[in-house]
């Protein structure tokens, strides 16, 4: 009989998915790997159950996000009256910002706190001894208490494939993770702490890698992708974005690949823009879209939510990638708990600027994640006028995106919290033990 390894997720999930199975197949033994996605047709519990009948040890890993909580808590549920000694292991932006609802009312036996590459694979390893699986990289509970055992170091990308290619998966290679900016509303920072970079050549072997299978336009996944190979992520290094973007199209050109490059999913942030980086993207990028991240035309909110940037520097980063040729889309949060009629009013005259630009709106809505500075507020909901104008902006073309939809996860998202379903941050300050290993 064999052990098995069963990793679930959603659609949303599936880069992670892929990023997961790259870094653990090739490092653990004994173990036969499957990969399920919940969201294609039906839930997949019945396939998971057959698998799991004959297998020596199954474990089964679920990598989500917040707004998808309640179906993995259905599906644990599932998993749990069939197969009753599987190891369920949790990873991802939720399990790391609240390991305590995951393990407590999600029903995990262990998360996988932070970046899962190493963390993962180790634990499968001695599963598959019969070691004790409580490792450096997981939080459980004992006793009373929630143990974080939390790696000192974040992982090196240069040592992990992007994706598992030898399965035929692929996906926009990841070029940078963490963030030195550290925005109150968001996770990156917090979960995966300051950037990192996959150096030039690892990105341009795997995206030759994609072109020669076939795959001719190559994406990357960036939290800013023009602060690549920066000291800070977010301040340029012109000579080091040059030389990637001159390298790839060298190695790619010739077998017909294309760039995609400061487009979903690798934004950029308005102050990382300068003339001297958009002028080399202009001549290497197959994209005419750049997405920047502005989120608010308020400085007052822009100071408050730790951006680092101006209303300002947006309009310039604007003018700059619309001079050669970009077309903008911005990206723009409405909701922040502190966000009132004044800040709402400079949003509206922001756009108004803009409009003499070639731009659409993104649309988002504030989300309340666990993990984040702001995971305790409350998201403040758009009046009817402000949603008039949003509408008239929609449907003119000059708008998009799921904020509507956004406002219902965070009033889902705060309805859990209130019921303590959700951790609050403080509550899990107080019942954590954190060791550093
Ligand atoms: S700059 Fe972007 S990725 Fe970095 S913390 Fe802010 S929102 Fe998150």
């Amino acid at each position: 009989m064999e052990n098995c390894f069963i990793l679930v997720y959603g659609k949303d999930n599936r880069y992670s998915a892929n990023i997961l199975l790259a870094a653990v197949e090739p490092k653990v033994k004994g173990f036969s790997f499957y990969l399920f996605q919940w969201d294609l047709d039906k839930l997949p519990i019945y396939d998971i159950a057959r698998i799991g009948e004959k297998c020596k040890r199954i474990v089964i890993g679920f990598t989500f996000m917040t707004p998808q909580i309640l179906i993995v808590k259905n599906m644990v549920e599932l998993i749990r009256s069939r197969l009753n000694n599987a190891i369920l292991i949790a990873g991802g932006p939720h399990a790391t910002g609240d390991p305590l609802g995951t393990l407590t009312k999600l029903g995990f036996d262990i998360v996988v706190f932070g970046e899962g590459e190493e963390t993962l694979a180790e634990l499968l390893n001695a599963i598959a001894c019969n070691d004790e699986f409580r490792i450096c990289g997981t939080a459980f509970i004992e006793g009373d208490k929630l143990i974080i055992k939390r790696r000192a170091r974040y992982i090196d990308l240069n040592l992990y494939a992007p994706f598992p290619y030898w399965k035929n998966r692929f996906n926009p290679i990841e070029i940078m993770r963490g963030c030195s900016s550290a925005c109150h509303f968001c996770q990156v920072t917090y979960a995966f702490g300051k950037p990192r970079y996959r150096d030039i050549d690892n990105i341009v072997y795997y995206s030759k890698l994609m072109v020669i299978r076939g795959l001719k336009d190559v994406r990357f996944i960036a939290p800013n992708s023009l602060g690549y190979g920066s000291l800070d992520g977010i301040k340029p290094h012109a000579d080091i974005l040059s030389f990637l973007l001159q390298k790839l199209h060298q190695n790619i050109k010739e077998y017909g690949g294309r760039i995609f490059f400061g487009t979903f999913p690798s934004e950029a942030r308005p102050d990382s823009v300068v003339d001297d980086i958009v002028r080399e993207m202009r001549r290497y990028v197959s994209n005419n879209r750049v997405i920047i991240g502005v989120q608010s035309g308020s400085n007052k909110i822009l100071r408050i939510i730790h951006r680092n940037h101006s209303v300002e520097d947006a309009i310039t980063a604007t003018e700059i990638l619309n001079r050669y040729g970009f077309t903008v889309d911005v990206d723009l949060i409405f909701g922040f708990p502190f966000e009132d009629a004044n800040d709402l009013m400079d949003t509206f005259r922001f756009i108004q600027e803009i409009k003499k630009f070639n731009t659409r709106l993104h649309l988002h809505t504030f989300i309340p994640l666990p993990g984040t500075p702001y995971s305790d507020l409350d998201t403040k909901f758009l009046d009817e006028e402000t949603k008039k104008k949003i509408a008239k902006l929609i449907g003119l073309g000059k708008a998009y995106g799921e904020w509507c939809k956004q406002e219902d996860i965070a009033k889902l998202i705060i309805k859990l919290r209130n019921n303590g379903f959700i951790y609050s941050l403080r509550d899990i300050i107080k019942m954590s033990k954190i060791h550093i290993c």
